[in-house]
């Protein structure tokens, strides 16, 4: 049984006099939330905020500066510098009274309703979010892995894999290359790598211009490609080249120590190699039985997992339907989820769910492109209800326009997670 208002309300009247019994004998019902990312973050602040006090609000991050991949691609084109991305936990708890506890989660009890911590306590819960991100999968570029990460960095974690690509690319030699091998469908940020190939591309023509980008890729086709395209032959003419499944981008392996990259038999030198694997949900969503493949299946009404009816999973982890994995989105899933929480948890007004998004990429100074769209539940899945998308051959004041709307919602999707 869940102890909630509307389940004591209807045990009738002797329940109405007795005091309410939350997780562990608590008086105020309890919310966990694993992970303070966009998804997390969110979801912790809006819960304690629209709540008044009358929720307990757990936080549990092991990082004390949370750096966002959002806006890291632009770290690395010089156009902002690390601290203008990390942010820390402190007015979530002060502004809020959201207990913060930096540490890993290591195991959901499912049945008790606790979620231990690296250190053996265990914390109760009511209800559970859970909001880990990406890890990769293991084996999916052979020849990297985990222990490679320092040689070819990812960096589609924010923080230090960031910053380690970026004092790659400036220590670059005169004429080297860089190569991206990257990921395939589904992963965090369609256009995040494109994005970075145009930040990589901005850097080098400053500082290196005869150096080369190749990307090595197994789709097809990838987010705002024609804006991309378009955008690397206007600012960065005969730099970018790409190989598609067509020519082997499909068939790829690394060897860190050569620093090559073996595409489809042909050995490719490179300066600086970015790896971005393919990619399943945070690892304690798996372990804990949230996830069916890589991702974990939710409801589309109010982010309830499919296996588990008191844990909301949100955000990359997710399979949801047509929502791109991004932090706009698991900021817009995070707001649904909290209402549904309310509602289940106090008297709270529960309203429709709507979800949105919109991704900007910036591709050169100034010149920056949007793709986004608004989401509805369904049956089935969250399904796109209407969408837009920048065209080729727009003007510069509009794309300068475009751009300046993304430094605008950093700002305010920031506050909104952070407080
Ligand atoms: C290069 C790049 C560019 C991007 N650009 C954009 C953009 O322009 N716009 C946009 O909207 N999105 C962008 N994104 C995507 C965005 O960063 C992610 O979609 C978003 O961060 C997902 O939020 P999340 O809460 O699912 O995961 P995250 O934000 O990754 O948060 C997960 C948190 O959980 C914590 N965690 C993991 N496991 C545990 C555990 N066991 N216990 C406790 N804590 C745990 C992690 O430390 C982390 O802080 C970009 C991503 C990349 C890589």
């Amino acid at each position: 049984m869940r102890f909630n208002r509307r389940t004591v309300l209807a045990t009738g009247a002797a329940a109405l006099t007795a005091p309410m019994v939350h997780a562990a004998g608590h008086g105020k019902p309890r919310v966990v939330v694993i992970g303070g990312g966009a998804g997390g973050a969110t979801a912790a602040r809006y819960i304690a905020k629209d709540s008044d006090g009358a929720i307990d609000v757990t936080l549990i991050e092991p990082t004390r500066k949370y750096y966002t991949c959002f806006f890291s691609n632009l770290y690395i084109g010089g156009f902002k510098e690390i601290d203008e991305i990390g942010h820390t936990y402190g007015k979530l708890a002060s502004d809020y009274g959201i207990n913060v506890i930096h540490d890993w989660a290591v195991g959901i009890d499912r049945d008790a309703k606790t979620v231990r911590l690296t250190g053996g306590q265990d914390i109760p819960y009511d209800r559970l979010v859970v909001s880990p991100g990406i890890d990769f999968v293991e084996g999916s570029v052979p020849g990297w892995d985990l222990s490679a990460q320092n040689t070819m960095p990812h960096a589609y974690k924010g923080g230090s894999q960031t910053q380690l690509l970026r004092a790659q690319i400036e220590a670059m030699p005169e004429g080297g290359r860089f190569i991206m091998v990257a990921p395939p469908n589904p992963y965090r940020c369609p256009p995040g790598p494109y994005e970075r190939v145009s930040m990589v591309a901005w850097q080098l023509s400053r500082n290196n211009p005869t150096a080369k980008i190749l990307v090595v890729d197994p789709k097809e086709s990838f987010s705002k490609q024609a804006l991309f395209e378009e955008g690397w032959q206007t600012h960065y003419g005969g730099m970018v080249e790409r190989i598609g499944p067509d020519f082997g981008g499909q068939n790829v392996s690394v060897d860190a120590a050569a620093m090559t990259v073996d595409v489809d038999g042909s050995i490719e030198e490179g300066d600086v190699i970015n790896v971005i694997p393919a990619m399943k949900a945070g690892q304690i969503a798996q372990d804990a039985g949230l996830t069916e493949g890589n991702w974990a299946p939710v409801n589309p009404t109010d982010m309830t997992s499919k296996m588990d009816e008191n844990i909301h999973v949100l955000g990359d982890a997710t399979s949801q339907g047509d929502m791109p994995k991004s932090g706009f989105s698991a900021n817009s899933q995070a707001k649904v989820a909290s209402n549904a929480i309310r509602g289940a948890l106090t008297d709270a007004r529960v309203f429709p769910a709507k979800y949105a998004n919109t991704c900007w990429s910036l591709i050169a100074e100034n010149d920056g492109v949007k793709v986004g769209a608004t989401y509805e539940p369904t049956d089935e899945k969250i399904a796109k209800v209407d969408g837009f998308v920048s065209q080729t051959g727009e003007d510069a004041a509009l794309r300068k326009a475009t751009y300046e709307e993304s430094e605008g919602w950093y700002a305010g999707i920031t506050s909104d997670m952070f407080g």
